[in-house]
């Protein structure tokens, strides 16, 4: 019999790429999505790619009687939780609606997990845990805290919340997640990332500024202690994201307890490499100008990768052209969507 997982925000950027997988390899596929960040449409993309549709509930996962309603329509083996807010500068300015919304969408879910006698929890973290004081090559043994925003903190928080869970339910099975930063999309063109807005992330920036859509790229300071001064980061290709969502899944079915582990590719992208990639693989131009740091920032941030290799046998496999590539051709066909 074939598992069902249960995605919580699985229409958004991460949970949609992982629900195509997911889907291809034959698992059922419940997602809830109140699509405050997401398009509906999505879910007629997934069944295109995939051949299979996906069961969807448009609900707010922190109202517990919607949410108890989709526990009960279906067996539910697991849970992939990408809930929540995910915009680091709103953070700073609505640091209430972000511990209200990430916190209690998940404290709603474990308890309804916990009324359904649902074990199998795999959580969206971030990078962003590891905070100031710890330093590249980050690895899941070092101390979480020193977060520079409150999204930072309602990841860590969310962390540690699974953690006291697991010691008191020594028959939870839970994997924290620790994205570095996700890029690209679906080679199909039909799934990436739909910001809202201007966006703040590097990558849909890039790729708006090359369709004409934003004038020129802002490269957030050129001071750094790196190579050729601008931030050093970790992109990962969402699809190979996505692959280790399911070598997770896999793990979970067969380890009690909760664990920490970095999905990244351990080698570290500056933003101007990233920049004249994306320019050189699309033969497309990118404007950009320096401009002053933007507060906040690291200036190197990569991940340790033998953890994920250790315990899920999974490492990501596309380079930085493949995610030039995809993200060059999902902002090519998404206005077209
Ligand atoms: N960045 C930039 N211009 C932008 C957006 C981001 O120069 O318009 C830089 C940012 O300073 C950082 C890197 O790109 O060094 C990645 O930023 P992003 O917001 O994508 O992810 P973060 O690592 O901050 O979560």
């Amino acid at each position: 019999m074939s598992k069902t997982v249960f995605l919580p925000g699985g229409a958004g950027f991460i949970g949609s790429h992982v629900a195509a997988e997911l889907l291809t390899l034959g698992y059922d596929v419940v997602i809830a999505d109140d699509l405050s960040n997401a398009r509906g449409d999505v879910i007629d993309r997934l069944e295109q790619i995939t051949g299979r549709r996906p069961a969807f509930y448009r609900i707010d996962v922190a109202d517990r009687p919607a949410l108890t309603a989709v526990f009960d329509a279906h067996a539910i083996d697991a849970v992939i939780h990408f809930a929540g807010f995910k915009a680091v500068g709103e953070s700073v300015e609505k640091p209430v609606a972000y511990y209200r919304n990430n916190l209690g969408t998940t404290l709603t879910l474990l308890e309804v997990m916990a009324a359904h006698n649902v074990k199998e929890l795999i959580f969206s973290s971030s990078a962003t845990v590891y905070g100031v004081e710890n330093e590249a090559p980050y690895t899941e043994d070092m101390p979480r805290g020193g977060c520079t925003n409150p999204y930072g903190w309602t990841k860590a928080m969310i962390e540690q919340i699974l953690e006291d869970a697991c010691v008191a339910d020594p028959a939870l099975r839970v994997v924290c997640l620790r994205y570095f930063n996700p890029v690209g999309a679906h080679e199909s063109g039909l799934i990436g990332e739909l910001p809202n807005g201007i966006p703040n992330n590097l990558m849909p920036y890039i790729t708006q500024t090359a369709a004409g859509v934003r004038k020129e790229l802002a490269v957030f300071g050129n001071d750094y202690p790196t190579p050729d001064g601008t931030g050093v980061r970790d992109f990962i290709h969402v699809v190979d994201l996505a692959k280790g969502h399911v070598a997770a899944l896999c793990y979970t079915a067969k380890h009690t307890g909760w664990e920490a582990i970095n999905l990244g590719t351990g080698r570290g992208t500056s933003v101007l490499e990233l920049v004249d990639t994306f320019a050189s693989v699309n033969a497309v131009p990118v404007p950009y100008h320096i401009a002053p740091r933007r507060s906040g920032d690291l200036a190197v941030c990569y991940a340790a990768t033998d953890k994920a290799k250790r315990l899920l046998g999974w490492q990501a496999e596309k380079t930085v052209a493949d995610m030039c590539r995809d993200s060059w051709r999902w902002q090519q066909h998404s206005d077209k969507l």
